[in-house]
């Protein structure tokens, strides 16, 4: 059984669930292209 609805149990980005280069900082789980989308967001000018 699969559902949508499994953030936080799994181990894939939280944005579009990649399970590669998944960035843990915050309390977020993104892939890092996420996170450099986000990042902007939350205060984090650069991550390279
Ligand atoms: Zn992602």
């Amino acid at each position: 059984m699969k559902t949508k609805k499994e953030f936080g149990r799994k181990k894939g980005c939280q944005r579009c669930g990649r399970k590669r280069g998944i960035v843990r900082r915050y309390g977020m789980h993104l892939c890092r292209q996420c996170f450099r989308e986000v990042a902007p967001e939350i205060g984090f000018k650069k991550y390279s």
